[in-house]
């Protein structure tokens, strides 16, 4: 079966479950529940209690702490959160009765006429939905940024606008059908969530589904430096453009646009998501004074190699967002000082070896926190590096990492795991770091900073 035919007969007065009340299910519910649909919610887990009072004034029906049969046996559709594993009691149930299950992104593409420009990928989607995003308002376009990073696209279904620009993970594409984006792109294809997807091959199949609805009207931009985009490439309907990861300076429609100097975005990797941002400009046909004055001004987005300013000739970078080996490995590459790290907390496994070689290459000390702290130490310490400080919390390990550096350095929080070990999320986990940054830098003014 097909789930957007199902969806095709989608109607007001049909009951639809929504697996999982958080964001997305929150958002889809109100969607759902103004336009006549008979709405419930469910949970495996406990509700937040932000959500209570909303539920209560919408008059919404909710369970939590468990799916019950008897609610989900009364679904038309479901519609399940990109939290929730194919594997799933509530997958394997509408299965059994033959209920289609659908992601939020799936729901809103049958209602959204808006052109969508989408973006997937192992790492860099956030920033380049938001490069992209600031670039279309810089040339005179209504757009938003939605999906992964924010507001559920479900949100704009009927916002008029002239662009929405999209961040799809891997999870919501696992149960998207007819998701049909005007541009799709495929930053990169790293060893991520194998956890969940079991395999690489099975990982990029995920990924592909983002260009499964396209025509040929459609277009697909892809990495030329990536095996997996050049996997892909043949087996797509839409145009497909390529961009290189590397360059020597920016062109643009055949002419230099501006020397790399000029971009304000730092890193290599920044460079993939310009030089990908710049081939749906292309197709756009945005123009190139609008190109030129968001790359020179755009800085990036909070927790990505944000800057927290300075202390005793130190620069202070705040990575919180990366979770994984090779983010942190990005970054690193990212400074041409020396840099004292920060990382560790709760590990999400993998290849550690070319993390510990490029620490080993280009690190004065790394200052290990959290749950990953004793085998971070344990793996550098085979890799015959032994600058290692092990700490607890944020505010052990910034003291710990101002101690060892030197002027001229800079001090990167860029843990290369999740942050669930400790925090809610990346975001608090950064949001701790730079409120540690800030009590150091008062408390400590830098005349009187011994270094
Ligand atoms: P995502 O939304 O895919 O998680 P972000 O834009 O939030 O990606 O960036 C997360 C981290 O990934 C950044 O801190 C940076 O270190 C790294 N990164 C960003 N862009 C790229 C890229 N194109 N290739 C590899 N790593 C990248």
């Amino acid at each position: 079966m097909h789930m957007s035919t199902s969806l095709s007969h989608l109607q007001p007065g049909q009951r639809v479950v929504i697996l999982g009340i958080a964001r997305s299910g929150m958002a889809a519910a109100r969607f759902l529940k103004e336009r006549g649909y008979q709405v419930v919610l469910s949970d495996s887990g406990p509700l937040k209690p932000e959500y209570q009072n909303e539920l209560a004034a919408l008059q919404i029906e909710w369970e939590c702490n468990g799916h019950t049969s008897e609610t989900l046996r009364q679904a038309d559709l479901m519609v399940a959160s990109p939290g929730i594993p194919l594997t799933a009691m509530p997958y394997t149930f509408a299965r059994q009765h033959q209920i289609p299950v659908v992601s939020e992104i799936e729901l809103a593409s049958h209602f959204i006429q808006t052109p969508i420009l989408a973006i997937t990928g192992s790492n860099g989607k956030s920033t380049t939905v938001s490069l992209l995003q600031a670039l279309l308002n810089q040339a005179g376009y209504r757009s938003a940024a939605c999906g992964n990073l924010g507001t559920p696209l479900i949100s704009y279904a009927e916002k008029k606008l002239d662009y929405l620009v999209l961040e799809v993970s891997s999870f919501q594409l696992e149960s998207t059908y007819s998701l049909k984006p005007q541009i799709g792109i495929l930053l990169n294809l790293y060893e991520n969530h194998l956890d969940r997807h079991g395999d690489m091959p099975s990982y990029f199949a995920a990924k592909a589904r983002l260009f499964q609805a396209q025509g040929p009207e459609d277009h697909a931009i892809l990495n030329a430096g990536s095996v997996w985009c050049q996997l892909l490439a043949p087996q797509l309907k839409a145009q497909v453009h390529w961009f290189e990861p590397q360059a020597e300076a920016l062109i643009y429609q055949g002419q230099h646009l501006m020397d790399l100097s000029e971009i304000k975005l730092p890193g290599a990797h920044n460079l993939e998501n310009i030089q990908a941002v710049m081939q749906a400009a292309e197709i756009l046909n945005l123009p190139a004074t609008a190109l030129r004055q968001t790359f020179s001004q755009f800085s990036g987005i909070p927790h990505r190699l944000e800057g927290l300013g300075s202390w005793a000739g130190r620069i202070l970078i705040n990575d919180s967002k990366s979770t994984n080996y090779l983010a942190t490995q990005k970054a690193l590459e990212s400074f041409t000082q020396p840099v004292v790290l920060i990382a560790g907390g709760q590990d999400k496994g993998g290849d550690f070896g070319p993390l510990a070689n490029c620490i080993t290459a280009r690190a004065r000390h790394v200052v290990l926190m959290g749950e990953s702290g004793p085998l971070f130490q344990h793996q550098l310490q085979q890799n015959g590096y032994n600058q290692v400080s092990l700490v607890q919390g944020m505010q052990a390990a910034l003291a710990q990492a101002c101690a060892v550096s030197q002027p001229g350095d800079v001090i990167l929080l860029s843990p290369a795991t999740a942050s669930y070990d400790a925090y809610q999320n990346f975001e608090e986990r950064g949001d701790d770091f730079r409120k540690h940054v800030a009590a150091w830098v008062s408390e400590r003014p830098e005349d009187h900073a011994q270094s």
